[in-house]
């Protein structure tokens, strides 16, 4: 693709925190390997791809106006991101290179096996060919294979969009027909539509083998979780960061084993940390990842969106010990993510007894 000279270039960042640097987590931690459970394609792509894209379209974007797009302080500045990241990516080669790009930063983190969500529902809104997009996707994953890192797909509907939008988004993943489709999500505004609403959705989800998924407790209450369990049947949270408000809900949780997959620096980009604490000036040391672990619920470190949150895995383990979690409770925590991820049991020993992989982490 055509780069616009002078105007595509790296983003001229700042270090993600002056902690970035600091020796965090030991040799050992950092050579082992990940998974990582709650990624979307989308919001993985880095400012400078953003702009490459908006220049193959004729939108005036540069990198760095790009960057002023990726600084947001709420939840609704957020989705207005990621539907204007979203419009760009318009042919199957897109998203092919979308994913390429994704592949080489999860291989770079030590990432051995990742699910990443799809947007299909913004797909079906735009009228694209989820069938050809998904096929552009699959053979770009395809060459991360050998190279040691597993790649499976979450197909995601938007809640906004309604039931009948997320049914279609079930039945592109009937007609994809793929086993690397492993689970049937929702996201977007939880507040938008009751959970009941998509019950027969996640009937016919889980009628065609498909996990289920969804994003609650991010932005909403306790309540939005214990529906996504109750009447839809979710298998793992998004988030669900409202559990801590809800003691009740946290043994449930932890009795029934239900993950939550918790994104820190999401949490606190988006103001969902400040919402459910009510603390406007919510800080990542104050995020309930260590109260939830240690109740004994299951959790899965993710980065969410990483480009759109300046954030990735690793950082992610960085964050989690600067909210008190000693090294070898996140150790745990990287064992949780292999052990609730959509794989086989033969696949997750595999997996995890995976060689080092060289990367930058060396
Ligand atoms: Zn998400």
């Amino acid at each position: 693709m055509a780069d616009r000279v002078g105007q595509c270039g790296p983003a001229a960042t700042a270090p993600l925190n002056e902690e970035t640097q600091s020796n965090l987590l030991s040799a050992d931690f950092l050579a082992l390997p990940q998974a990582e459970l709650h990624l979307h394609l989308e919001g993985s792509l880095q400012p400078e791809t953003v702009c490459a894209l908006a220049a193959k379209y004729g939108v005036p974007a540069s990198t760095q106006e790009v960057l002023q797009r990726y600084g947001y302080r709420d939840f609704l500045g957020f989705i207005e991101t990621f539907k204007w990241v979203s419009s760009l990516l318009r042919a199957p080669e897109d998203f092919a290179l979308a994913l390429r790009h994704l592949g080489e930063q999860l291989l770079a983190q030590n990432v051995v096996y990742a699910e990443i969500t799809l947007s299909v529902g913004v797909m079906l809104l735009r009228h694209q060919s989820v069938e050809k997009n998904f096929e552009a996707i699959v053979a770009a994953a395809e060459s991360f294979h050998n190279r040691g890192l597993q790649l499976h797909f979450v197909f995601d509907a938007v809640r906004q969009f309604g039931a009948d939008a997320a049914m279609q988004v079930v039945e592109a993943a009937e007609r994809c027909a793929s086993k690397s489709i492993v689970a049937f999500g929702i996201g977007g505004d939880e507040l938008s539509i009751p959970a009941k609403e998509f019950r027969r959705v996640y009937e016919k989800a889980g009628a065609i083998g498909l996990h289920k998924l969804i994003h609650a407790g991010e932005v909403g209450g306790p309540e939005e979780i214990r529906q996504a369990i109750e009447l839809l049947g979710a298998e793992r949270i998004g988030h669900g960061i409202a559990a801590i408000r809800d003691p009740s809900l946290m043994d449930l949780l932890a009795e029934r084993r239900i993950p939550l997959e918790i994104c820190p620096q999401s949490n606190i980009r988006t103001g969902a940390l400040a919402k459910q604490l009510g603390l406007p000036t919510a800080q990542i040391q104050q995020h309930p990842l260590p109260q939830l672990f240690r109740h004994g619920i299951p959790v899965a470190l993710s980065t969410d969106d990483p480009a759109m949150f300046h954030t990735d895995l690793r950082s992610e383990y960085e964050s989690a010990r600067r909210m008190g979690l000693q090294e070898a409770e996140l150790k745990r925590i990287t064992k949780m993510s292999f052990e609730h991820a959509f794989v086989s049991e033969k696949e997750k020993a595999t997996l995890q007894g995976a060689r080092r992989a060289t990367s930058a982490l060396s």
